[in-house]
């Protein structure tokens, strides 16, 4: 266990429940799934102090860090020629920064995504004006 009893801060191993380490980058280790719908699936994850969000790393971490989840990206796309590649940061699983990098194929099955329902109209023009206002 890490800082604030992050599993993923502690686990800095070539082997984990995960996959296994194909590369450890300068503020990121790579890991090659076990459990994948295809192959070429790996997680890239954040090395360095505990970070939940991209947005809360630096900007020269910020950098550092999509370079080397594109180099994994480029490395899945030359090893395994997929159609296309999903990158995905999500915290559904550790709240831990890291990138999922999944290799896709034509004709892959739905991904089981489910289509989001509609917002309300009123307040999704209104959300939409507080993000521009913020963006502006
Ligand atoms: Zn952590």
């Amino acid at each position: 266990m890490g800082e604030d009893g992050c599993a993923w801060c502690g686990e800095r191993r070539d082997e984990t429940g995960f996959g296994l380490r194909v590369w450890s980058g300068r503020v990121t280790d790579a890991y090659f799934a076990r459990r994948a719908f295809a192959r070429g699936c790996a997680v890239v994850v954040w090395r360095g102090r505990h970070v939940v969000e991209p947005i809360d790393l630096s900007p020269v971490e910020a950098d550092l860090y999509h370079r080397e989840v594109l180099t994994v990206g480029r490395a899945i796309r030359d090893c395994f020629r997929p159609a296309r590649l999903d990158f995905v940061t999500a915290g559904d699983d550790e709240p831990h920064l890291h990138t999922h990098v999944t290799a896709r194929y034509a004709g892959d099955p739905p991904d089981g995504r489910l289509i989001p329902p509609l917002l309300e109209e009123q307040v999704w023009r209104a959300d939409a004006a507080a993000l521009r206002t913020l963006l502006n």
